[in-house]
């Protein structure tokens, strides 16, 4: 056996390897020839290393000059022919609306925008990022992805974007995609709690907390806040099933990870379960005490004789009342906003109020707006994403 048929083949990519190209590049077991004025067009890597002097003294080869002598890309294939495609492409042909550049989806353009990252094509990464801002769209009032992309797909860009420093806007669309992956049904699907599983995943890896936490909440919130299988079952038929108190109802309405048969196979870990539960108690609790009326905040300069928000204090709790029963409010939010429009809360503007300081009833309806406002930011808060070792013990031995 000669030396030369010892050396593994590797085959010429069909569409990058061009026969007056003048540099072999390989990637997995596929060369690429490709034009050095091209690559040194866009990519600052290339550029310096094509100014490096190469190879060993004697030798005279050039990287990248011959099939046997390639330069090495530890890319995936599939990222790497995405790149070439930008590259040949050009900027200028990239900023226009051909077809070509149209049929690109948004995982090719992650693709070509990781590569452009990693060799310094600086016009390309901007290119792609717009492209992926463009194929990421949500409407502008709802707020609803215009079309679904699978979470795995999702989590591929986020990453992507996270590991190149994107702009937050790229991050901030993919995150609305992957929520509405959770939260687009109001019934606990298999696909929507699959989904939560894997945002999970995907945020955990990243050590987004921010984004761990929406996700519980969202889970939630379409689950309208009831984690009991019977409990939710009777409120998605819109009526109570039969039940005793001494039948095994009570036993068989288990907690969330006992879904349906069919979703045993998509359990949250055990932490995963003791951040939702923890978010669920909280904000369950918050809700809970908003049936009385709020104070303002002790740090602001509300004057000492302000009797404006006792006047309020009755009609909140009528009205708190009334909604405490209704499910529709479980959400806290749903709850405030539906209290702002039943109290017309954003009209107190403090006219009756006197003397110095600044008016108790505008200072609450500030605070209920800016907590309204920052919720999905502090929602870290009720779902805290540090581990709580502690707790792992206490639920084993439920
Ligand atoms: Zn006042």
């Amino acid at each position: 056996m000669s030396l030369r048929e010892e050396r593994p083949e590797y085959t010429r990519d069909s569409d990058y390897y061009f026969d007056d190209g003048n540099c072999r590049i390989r990637v997995n077991n596929y060369l690429f020839n490709l034009h050095r004025t091209i690559l040194c067009r866009s990519s600052v890597v290339f550029r310096n290393m094509f100014l490096l002097p190469q190879s060993g003294e004697g030798n005279p080869s050039v990287d990248g000059d011959r099939d046997d002598h390639p330069i090495v890309c530890h890319d995936s294939l599939e990222a790497f022919r995405a790149w070439c495609w930008a590259l040949y492409a050009g900027i200028e042909e990239l900023g226009g609306s051909n077809s070509a550049n149209a049929r690109l989806g948004e995982k090719e353009c992650a693709h070509i925008g990781l590569l452009a990252h990693k060799y310094e094509c600086l016009a390309i990464e901007k290119w792609a990022q717009g492209a992926l801002i463009q194929r990421l769209s949500v409407d502008d009032h709802s707020g609803r992805p215009s079309r679904s992309i699978s979470p795995l797909r999702l989590g591929y860009i986020l990453e992507v974007s996270t590991n190149c420093n994107w702009t937050s806007a790229v991050g901030d669309l993919v995150e609305k995609h992957l929520i509405h992956t959770i939260a687009s049904s109001t019934t606990p699907s298999p696909v929507c709690l699959r989904n939560l599983r894997i945002v999970l995943e995907i945020a955990e890896g990243l050590g987004n907390g921010q984004l761990a936490a929406r996700a519980y909440y969202h889970h939630l919130r379409s689950q309208k806040w009831c984690l009991a299988l019977r409990e939710r079952e009777d409120r998605i038929a819109e009526k109570a099933s039969r039940f005793s108190l001494r039948d095994d109802a009570r036993r068989s309405d288990r907690w969330v990870n006992h879904w349906g048969d069919e979703s045993l196979m998509m359990e949250l870990t055990e932490a995963q379960e003791v951040r939702l539960y923890r978010g669920f108690i909280s904000l369950s609790a918050l809700r809970g005490r908003l049936r009385n009326m709020p104070e303002v905040s002790r740090q602001s300069w509300v004057a000492l004789d302000c009797t404006c928000l006792a006047s309020h204090e009755k009609k909140w709790r009528e009205h708190a009342q009334k909604i405490w029963v209704d499910d529709s409010f479980n959400d806290i939010t749903d709850f405030l906003v539906e209290m702002k429009r039943r109290l017309s809360i954003d009209s107190w503007t403090g006219k009756a109020h006197s003397g110095p300081g600044s008016c108790a009833l505008v200072e609450l309806k500030d605070e209920i707006n800016n907590f309204l406002g920052g919720f999905e930011a502090s929602l870290t808060e009720f779902f805290p994403t540090r581990s709580l070792p502690w707790f792992a013990g206490v639920f084993a031995r439920y």
